[in-house]
């Protein structure tokens, strides 16, 4: 390949790296690859963010959740809320529901938060 056309591709990733929030996974934990999750979890990564966290999904298709769970088929995600003062995860919380509207339940569990699509 060309060094220019080489040089185009590298800077066209980096940026498109850089615009990514970026977010970390628990060891043994399978990402959701559907688009509404991938859409949910950079919204939450971001929320994260401008809070001065990096969010980790802590199980996606992964591991066992209930009968009906949205997990398995890759609809729902829990995320680490470890480390987060409460008032401050309240705030944070607002701020996820409001930008993922009313398609996405997003439901505070005792140690994680879990986060799914489910419209209607
Ligand atoms: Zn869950």
């Amino acid at each position: 390949m060309d060094k220019k056309i080489l040089t185009i591709v590298l800077v066209i990733a980096v940026v498109v790296m850089l615009a990514r929030p970026a977010f970390a996974t628990k060891p043994g934990a399978s990402i959701s690859t559907k688009p509404e999750m991938i859409q949910a979890r950079n919204v939450i990564a971001d929320v994260w963010r401008s809070f001065g966290y990096t969010l980790t999904v802590t199980s996606g298709t992964d591991s066992t959740h209930s009968a009906t769970s949205l997990h398995y088929s890759g609809l729902a995600e829990d995320y680490r809320i470890s480390g987060i003062p409460t008032t401050q995860l309240q705030t944070m919380i607002v701020l996820v529901r409001t930008r993922l509207g009313s398609n996405f339940d997003v439901i505070l569990e005792a140690d994680h938060l879990h986060v799914e699509y489910d419209p209607g």
